[in-house]
């Protein structure tokens, strides 16, 4: 049996095939290349490069692997840019996604993992959010991804398939063991500016929006480190594969930093000091978003072990400090 990891070239997808190796899973990738890179997939996983809405290609990885999970991390991710090109999100994230689900299921593939977002609830009303709260995304990267969910609750009603929605809240940090991180070169999450920033990567940064309705005045987010992430996906697949059913989860910490806090944990951490522009708020960013975790917990066992900002920034730049290294390479 094989785990099919789409976009396991990419950050978080690097992280998931060294932890599904670690245990002794046998992994397939699928990405285009688009923004992960090929050092980032681990030699003992087999690298395809291709796009998951090929459903030719996917028929024929899914057969001829014997693939009986999926996780599907392949996306575009950046909020703004979904404001920007709404139907490159659409396509990419909801189009293709359809049709790697048609192939699961013409191929009897029993267990699909899904990589949702906290962006599905918009501005939720409760803080920490559960679960069952309402959605209402407010930008169309959380409306192409909540359709994705709906897609599956739908297909794992008609057919043989039950799947795991995770919804990420804002994953960073990287490998303890300093064999992966985030990578992307114009990647724009704010602990990875911030760290570019530090290490004089970039000209400082911009705190987008201080007039919120929170203490300080900038957004407030629950960063999850990105090993406790990919566990909360093994957690998943042990429990699909021994019966469980279909469930969707928040995966966070339950605590929020703002943008300023974040900031002065990079420059602590770091010891540099840096420009800081206070600019205007960015299109679709919610106020505050922090999960509840207790349904992942309690459902799947899962439990943080890396849950220190201070770490998470180290973290992030002990990876930043050598990727140029890596890219050169
Ligand atoms: N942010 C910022 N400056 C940056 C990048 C991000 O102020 O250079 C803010 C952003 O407006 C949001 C928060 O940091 O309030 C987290 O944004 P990010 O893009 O990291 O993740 P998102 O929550 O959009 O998925």
């Amino acid at each position: 049996m094989t785990v099919l990891v789409t976009g396991g070239a990419g950050y978080i997808g690097g992280h998931m095939v060294l932890e599904l190796l670690d245990a002794g899973e046998s992994v397939v990738v699928l990405d285009n290349l688009s923004t992960g890179f090929r050092w980032a997939v681990a030699p003992a996983a087999t690298l395809i490069e291709g796009d998951f809405g090929d459903a030719e290609l996917v028929a024929d990885l899914l057969a001829r692997f014997k693939v009986d999970a999926i996780i599907h991390f392949a996306a575009k991710i950046v909020v703004p840019e979904s404001v920007a090109d709404p139907l490159g999100y659409y396509e990419n994230n909801t189009a293709k996604a359809r049709s790697l689900l048609e192939q699961a299921v013409k191929a009897g593939v029993p267990h699909v993992i899904f990589s949702s977002t906290a962006a599905v609830y918009g501005e939720p009303e409760a803080s920490p959010v559960v679960e069952d709260a309402p959605t209402a995304p407010i930008n169309p990267y959380g409306r192409s991804k909540l359709m994705v969910e709906w897609m599956l609750a739908d297909v794992a009603a008609a057919h043989k398939l039950t799947y795991t929605a995770l919804r990420y809240f804002n994953v960073a940090g990287a490998d303890p063991k300093g064999r992966s991180g985030q990578s992307t070169p114009n990647a724009t999450h704010l602990i990875k500016v911030a760290v570019q920033a530090a290490l004089g990567k970039r000209q400082g940064m911009e705190v987008f929006g201080t007039d919120y309705p929170t203490p300080d005045g900038s957004c407030l987010r629950d960063y999850i480190q990105v090993t406790d992430l990919v566990r909360a996906h093994m957690d998943a697949l042990r429990r699909l594969r021994a019966g469980g059913g279909s469930i969707t989860c928040n995966v966070g910490y339950g605590r929020g930093y703002s943008v300023l806090e974040v900031i002065d944990m990079v420059k602590r951490v770091s010891g540099a000091d840096f420009d800081v522009r206070l600019s205007g708020r960015r299109a679709g960013d919610p106020a505050s978003i922090v999960a509840s975790n207790a349904r992942i917990r309690r459902e799947l066992g899962w439990r943080p072990r890396h849950d220190d900002l201070e770490q998470i920034v180290r973290q992030a730049l002990d990876w930043e400090r050598g990727l140029e290294k890596r890219l050169a390479g």
